[in-house]
């Protein structure tokens, strides 16, 4: 039978950080991955950039890694406020590849993990997947691993091994996030520059030759957002839907000249088919860059995300649940693997009731709360903990510091 320290399965953004790490350590790594890609939500759901977060985070390496590999290729930058976070999607595909087999992991695509039995001190199970390539056909039968990590984002192993979980009663809107290429950049930001004159929401810097900006507006009051005035119209002339102003913003896209990411548009929790209507308010939210904003005449879609971002997920119970009060209050824990101070970040598809609290201490997570049982883990956006706490948690670098640190964590344990 063939034999892993450790089995992965799902190759996004917590799944690559533990794969590269752990195979990095010496443990033999094999990575699962449902998509015919790596990177997850920054790939397949256009999640750019990582949020920044303290300068005292822990389990930091795979991040810098992946930054110096993406900024080789021309896909990374470090924004104007220090984030280097600004990741190219595409690129980031190639990247990890890369990193990740020069480190020894091997991945097999388009599959899933299959058939999971507990054993004494081990799992055994198999990989199931249509187009399994011909070196991983050997894979098929009975696999034996000591550590079994569930980096599906939303907990499908520990859902299959019928695992305990925490109340999953309260929600927070999904995105389906989308590309436009062709912008002029130079006059898009000139406008919006002078337009929020303020700079209240709105950021521009010129890196390498290209000009690189976000700015945002939500249908919230919280905030002077200098975008209202050309939402109202075009909500008034039919352009856009009333909905479709509850949450915009935009980032450019790093290495690229004229690429503009949405994070938008945010789907009311009422709809019944997020795709189809997300992808119609696409096409309504990219009318309106043409028609409204200077710099989008020529522009044109070039990439809707092949996944829907998803913020809640299921929380599955571990071995120490992780509260909000431990993070208001930052309480320390013996084994951190993640140290931030990215704020309490509910988004709600209700008027005025998202909220983005600000921590006055820096918080740390504990390995515990990754720890399922002995050979069994979870890590990214599924962790052990409560509702509040997983909104300031999922963000991009915690999830990569929760991976390299359980990497770290069972490459001291074998
Ligand atoms: C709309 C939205 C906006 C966000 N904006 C930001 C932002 O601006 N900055 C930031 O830092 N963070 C942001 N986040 C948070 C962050 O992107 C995610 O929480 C984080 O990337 C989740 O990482 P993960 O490893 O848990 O899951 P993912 O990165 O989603 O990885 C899960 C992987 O598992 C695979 N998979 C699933 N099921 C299986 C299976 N059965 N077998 C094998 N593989 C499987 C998937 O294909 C995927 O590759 C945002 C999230 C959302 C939803």
């Amino acid at each position: 039978m063939l034999k892993y320290d450790v089995i992965i399965a799902g190759g996004g953004t917590a799944g690559c950080a533990c794969a590269y790490t752990a195979a990095k350590l010496g443990l033999k790594t094999l990575l699962v991955e449902k998509n015919s890609f790596l990177g997850g939500s920054i790939t397949s759901s256009l999640v750019i950039p990582a949020m920044k977060t303290s300068e005292n985070a822990i389990n930091t390496e795979f991040f810098s890694i992946l930054y110096d590999k993406l900024y080789s290729l021309d896909g990374a930058i470090t924004y104007s406020d220090g984030n280097k976070g600004w990741f190219n999607p595409e690129l980031t595909k190639i990247a990890l590849d890369s990193l990740l087999t020069n480190a020894g992991v091997e991945i097999i695509f388009e599959s899933e993990i299959r058939n999971i039995n507990k054993r004494l001190s081990s799992y055994i199970v198999t990989v199931d997947g249509d187009n399994l390539f011909s070196s991983a056909k050997k894979l098929l039968p009975s696999i034996e691993t000591k550590y079994l990590v569930d980096a599906t984002g939303d907990a499908k192993i520990c859902q299959e091994l019928n695992c305990e979980f925490l109340e999953n009663k309260n929600s927070q809107p999904i995105n389906l996030r989308f590309i436009m290429s062709g912008v002029n950049t130079k006059e898009f930001s000139d406008w919006l520059m002078d337009y929020d004159s303020d700079r209240n929401v709105t950021t521009s810097c010129e890196q390498g030759g290209y000009i690189y900006l976000s700015t945002a507006y939500t249908w919230d009051n919280d905030k002077k957002w200098a975008l209202a005035p050309v939402f109202k119209q075009a909500i008034e002339d039919g352009t856009l839907k009333e909905e479709d102003s509850n949450y915009f913003q935009l980032f450019s896209v790093a290495g690229t000249a004229d690429a503009i990411a949405f994070n938008c548009p945010r789907l009311l929790n009422s709809i019944s088919n997020p795709y189809v209507e997300g992808r119609a308010s696409i096409l309504r939210l990219s009318n309106f860059c043409k028609k409204y904003l200077p710099g989008f005449k020529n522009a044109h879609i070039s990439s809707i995300a092949n996944s829907l971002g998803v913020r809640v997920s299921n929380r599955v119970k571990g071995k120490y649940v992780y509260t909000v009060d431990d993070l208001r209050s930052g309480k320390t824990f013996k084994t951190p693997v993640v140290v931030s101070n990215y704020p309490i970040d509910v988004h709600s598809d209700k008027k005025d009731a998202s909220k983005l609290e600000k921590v006055y201490k820096e918080y740390q997570l504990p390995i515990e709360s990754l720890i399922v049982d002995d050979n069994l883990f979870v890590i990214g956006r599924c962790i052990s903990a409560d509702f509040e706490a997983q909104a300031a948690l999922r963000i991009i670098p915690s999830c990569f510091s929760m991976g390299e640190g359980l990497a770290k964590y069972l490459a001291e344990s074998n």
